[in-house]
């Protein structure tokens, strides 16, 4: 039978990197195995789900490269299934209507808590001899076994036994007749032949009410893993509080998508060493059942180096893709000046993260306004000449190559007696405002020779302005 996975959130939020990371470790076992990713979106809280949510987790899903074989499906869409699917239980005997009103649970909680016992439904209605009231919209339970334990399987905590008498007969259709979330869950993982459920382990309690539902449709039981939390450094569940938790922060924040998989995968998962993974390789190495036991706590400076390291590494072509979104954000053009993974290229040394490239790249696409104080005070009357000179060799200069530029600002500072670096610092204020930037010949190169020439212009300017004053 081939593998069938399934991520199935609750649209009430953002995509979180602990969802995210679960959907990854199900995409990855569908992948490896040759099989099917299914996404379904468990929308039935109509009051907490939301439509803006759901475009999260999708644009998330979509910018991490979680790409589904089947779906969204929606649970909305399935009432009428879950309806029949009630209406088969009831005929089989195997739930029943409950009549109790509130004040009579609320009565019985009170009571067992009373007597220290743990709250669960009393079965007054699972054998109803009276007449049931006329007057009452019932709710619907399942009939829990009564005796006996139900062995959870897990493929990463190992079997976890749960007793049936610990079970309550859980309300599977509310008075006005909607499912409830356990039972929906089952009806949706059996119709859509799920073989492997991977998600978070704060389902674990859910999972032996499934597994009786599943058992008494008489549908096949899926292999379970649950998967631990991530928590933040100081041993907490992981939250805002930390900072970014949602996928699409991590986006805000300048990381690529390949980063931010390649530390989720290792989040409660390795391969000797290795920290560096291709998605093929993940794909090759990825087993589900060598994820951690334990939970695992986020290392935001984890995630920066490896984000540093794909900076560096991935084609620059796909990096410039990632870094025009961020352009955008700052109101930069990318055809408004060099070829874009050119600009990768010179700036993928020294930037940790998309925004700081960012906005590293505006010098090469903006006029530059002003200069910041470090190089307004290498704009001195000392450099005038040599700037100068500059100016007018630049002018005639071909071809204009980062070679060509080097060997011309060398032979303009050695005509001036000047160090390298004592036109290359003026050199460069001039150019960007700043003082720093990549080598001076790259800049130049990549700024190409009209914007130099702008900008040593108006540097001469303001030096002459300067000492005038
Ligand atoms: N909808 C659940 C959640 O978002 C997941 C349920 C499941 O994976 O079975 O937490």
């Amino acid at each position: 039978m081939s593998v069938r996975t399934r991520f199935a959130p609750s649209p009430t939020g953002y995509l979180h990197v602990g969802g995210a990371r679960t959907a990854l470790y199900s995409w990855l076992h569908a992948r490896k195995h040759g099989g099917s990713f299914i996404l379904r979106i468990e929308d039935t809280d109509l009051e907490r789900s939301t439509a803006e949510s759901v475009n999260a987790i999708l644009e998330g899903m979509t910018w991490l490269g979680l790409e589904y074989d089947e779906g969204p499906f929606y649970q909305t869409h399935h009432f009428e299934r879950y309806r029949a699917v009630i209406g088969q239980l009831l005929d089989e005997g195997k739930a029943y209507h409950c009549y109790c009103s509130r004040e009579r649970l609320e009565q019985l909680r009170a009571d067992q808590m009373v007597r220290k016992e743990k709250p669960r439904y009393d079965h007054h209605c699972r054998d109803l001899r009276t007449p049931p009231p006329a007057d009452v919209a019932p709710v619907v339970r399942f009939k829990t076994p009564l005796e006996g334990d139900v062995a959870v399987q897990d493929q990463i905590k190992g079997t976890v036994l749960f007793s049936n008498s610990e079970l309550d007969d859980l309300i599977i259709a509310r008075s006005d007749g909607t499912p409830t979330y356990n039972f929906t869950v089952a009806v949706d993982d059996w119709d859509m032949h799920v073989t492997h459920v991977i998600r978070g382990d704060d389902h674990l309690n859910n999972t032996p009410r499934q597994i009786n539902i599943l058992k008494a449709l008489g549908a096949p039981l899926p292999v379970y893993a649950h998967v631990p939390m991530i928590l933040g450094t100081d041993g907490q569940r992981l939250s805002k509080r930390h900072g970014a938790v949602s996928v699409m922060q991590f986006r805000e924040e300048g990381y690529l998508p390949e980063a931010l998989l390649n530390y989720l995968v290792r989040l409660g998962w390795s391969h000797g060493d290795q920290e560096v993974f291709s998605v093929d390789e993940l794909i090759a190495l990825f087993d589900i059942s060598n994820v951690n036991r334990a939970a695992s706590a986020f290392d935001p400076q984890k995630l920066l180096w490896l984000n540093q390291h794909y900076l560096k590494h991935l084609d620059p072509a796909h990096v410039a893709h990632q870094l025009s979104w961020h352009m955008g954000k700052l109101g930069i053009d990318p055809a408004q000046g060099p070829e874009l993974s050119d600009v990768v290229i010179a700036l993928r040394e020294r930037a940790k993260t998309l925004v700081e490239m960012a906005q590293a790249s505006t010098i090469f696409y903006q006029d530059v306004t002003g200069y910041d104080d470090k190089a307004a005070a290498q704009l001195t009357p000392g450099v005038l000449a040599a700037l100068d000179d500059l100016y007018t060799r630049l002018a005639a200069l071909t071809p204009w190559t980062a070679e060509s530029l080097h060997a011309l600002v060398s032979a303009v500072a050695d005509a001036h007696q000047l160090a390298l670096g004592k036109l290359a610092q003026p050199l460069r204020a001039a150019v960007t405002g700043k003082t720093a930037s990549p080598p001076i010949d790259v800049t130049l190169q990549l700024l190409g020779r009209e914007r130099t020439l702008q900008r040593i212009e108006r540097a001469l300017d303001y030096i002459r302005k300067q000492s005038k004053d």
